[in-house]
Formats: C-alpha cells, structure tokens, sequence
C-alpha cells in the first residue's frame, strides 16, 4: 500500500464505497471518456505540481536531467506518487477500476518515448498528441518554456487552457537554477530543506504558507507564480554539468553500476520470495551505491572512503547470502 498502489488502492476504495453509478467496462466508449478522464487528471497533477512550491519539491527530479533522452522518462521522484493519486479519484465515481487501471498504465507508458531528441516533427499529429517537440519545449528552461505543455498524451488540455508553446529556439534542459550533482539523495531530497530554510525565513504567517502553496519562483509581494524577468536568461552557452573525471574512474564506475543493475533484477526476480529485512536492506545498499557512484562522477574527496565502506558491507553481506548474483566471478573472490 505505501509503496506500490497507493492510486490503485485509493481508486478502489472509492469505487467500492462511494460510486454514484457504473459504466460498463465492455462499451468503447467508456474507454474512450477514460482515455480522455485519465489524461485529463494528468494534466491538472502535472500543472500543479509546477505552480504549488511542495509538488514541485517532488517533480522537479523529473526536470532536474539536463540532457533530454530516455533516461529522463526513467528519472522520476520517489514522492510524486503521494501525490498524484488524488486527481484521478473523481473518476472512480462512474468508471470500473480495471478499466482506469489500464488507462494509467497507457498514459504513463506513452510518455516513455517523447523524451527525444531524435524526433523532430510529427506533422498534423502535433495539434492533438503530446509529442516530443512539445515535451522538449515542457523541459526547457528558456524563458518561453516555463511552465507550458503540461499534456501527457494530449496537448489538446495545454491548447485549451492558455499553457501551450511550440518548439523555437533551442532548448536548453533542466532547472533554472540547476543542482550540479549526481547525488541521488540530494537530487531527491534538496528541494525539500530548501523548503524548510526558506519557510523559516520568511516572515508573516500568510508568507510562510506561500511558500509552500505558492509557485516555486513566489517571494513576498511577487505574483503567485513569481516574476518571468527573474528567470535566467539564456546565452546558448550553457553545458549540463559533467566533471571531466580520469578514465579508470569511468571504468570503475561501469563496472560496479553493472553489478548493482544485477542486484536490482534480482531483486525483483526473487521479492516474494524474499523477507521483508533482506528486501529492505537490498534496497538500502542499492539506494547507497547510486549516492555513492554520484559522488563518485562529481569527483568528491569523499566519494574513495565512502567506496571502501561500501566495497567491505558488500563483501560482507554477500559473504552471508543475502546478496545473490549472476555475476559468478563475485563467488571467486573469496576462493583468492
Ligand atoms: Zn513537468
Ligand atoms: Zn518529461
């Protein structure tokens, strides 16, 4: 329930007890209205979460990747599910949970592929899909990208409600003021205690609830979603932050991120099959590694010690079995 299907179990609970009616599942057209109700729900998250400053705190990891490919689908917050699922619940007044269940699924699904740079225009289809020109303009942070192009599968919600902007010049990606790091803790949780830092500086009681409930760039007597001449400009000279780092590292790091990418796919091959404490440790050390790795790419003092801590816990607990690999030659290294 806490980590998994929080929307689902919500959903439900809903539907089983305060459904005012029942569409059948079998009609297109209630699929249809669900297509159309899931992306709509979609659109209202994703626009609040950019102009209430405490969603933000959770989505900005999704805007953080100042390169736009694949992988930026997969950057995703760990907290943005605590608050989403609110907005897809007036749905489960009329429409049956299996059919919303899949819906998500394809709203979701469809956003994967729209992260690239590869594909330029789609022709007529740009009125109507949320396409990847459209979402290159949504992750931009020139000053005509800010908050536009909120659509998940459709673009039609951003054509209707003012927030819709075609592609121009260059996007630059990311934040408008970026994190510079690769440390997946502070990508996660740094907006948060910038949060908490500036609740307690400012004065007045109304100001300290616009902090959080007003838009990120809000200050005291500023508009709600702050002011578009304090976003900076862009000169075209930006380059997404990258460390030139000695090649061995590079090499060091590949390697052991391969070992964790096996420890995950094992971990979610065997979780039923695993304790509640092996799973949890398993998630803590891959948690720990990736902070580490990040350290690691930032070239940080720190990051060898960490790595050595790390290395010996590794040994250790896969000494004890409660590490498991398809990487055999880890097995030969208690043979040496
Ligand atoms: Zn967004
Ligand atoms: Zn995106």
């Amino acid at each position: 329930v806490l980590f998994r299907s929080v929307d689902l179990i919500s959903y439900i609970y809903i539907w089983n007890n305060y459904r005012l009616f029942e569409l059948p599942w079998d009609s297109p057209w209630t699929w249809y209205l669900t297509l159309l109700g899931v992306d709509f729900a979609y659109y209202c998250f994703h626009r609040i979460s950019h102009e209430v400053n405490i969603l933000w705190a959770a989505h900005q990891v999704h805007h953080s990747s100042e390169d736009y490919n694949l992988f930026t689908a997969l950057r995703q917050s760990v907290l943005q599910k605590y608050t989403s699922w609110m907005f897809n619940l007036p749905m489960a007044l009329f429409i049956p949970p299996s059919v919303f269940a899949v819906h998500l699924q394809f709203n979701l699904l469809y956003q994967f592929w729209i992260h690239t740079e590869v594909i330029t225009k789609l022709g007529p289809l740009e009125w109507i899909l949320n396409t990847p020109s459209h979402h290159r303009v949504h992750h931009g942070r020139n000053p005509y990208c800010i908050d536009k192009n909120y659509g998940g599968t459709l673009i039609i919600w951003d054509r209707i409600f003012g927030t819709f902007e075609a592609e121009d010049a260059k996007v630059v990606y990311g934040l408008t003021h970026p994190v510079n790091s690769f440390d997946p803790i502070m990508l996660q949780l740094r907006p948060l205690a910038h949060i908490w830092n500036t609740f307690w500086a400012t004065p007045g009681f109304c100001n300290k609830l616009s902090v959080i409930f007003k838009g990120p760039g809000w200050g005291p007597g500023k508009p709600r979603l702050g002011l578009p001449e304090e976003i900076p400009v862009i000169t075209g000279k930006e380059v997404p932050f990258n460390p030139v780092l000695p090649a061995y590292l590079n090499c060091y790091a590949v390697v052991h991120f391969a070992v964790i990418m096996d420890l995950y796919t094992e971990l979610l091959a065997t979780v039923t099959t695993l304790s509640q404490g092996t799973v949890l440790l398993r998630i803590g050390f891959i948690i720990l590694s990736l902070a580490s790795f990040g350290l690691l790419m930032e070239n940080k003092s720190k990051a060898g010690i960490l790595e050595i801590i790390r290395c010996l816990f590794f040994i250790g607990v896969y000494k004890l079995g409660y590490f498991r690999s398809q990487f055999s030659f880890l097995g030969y290294a208690y043979e040496v």
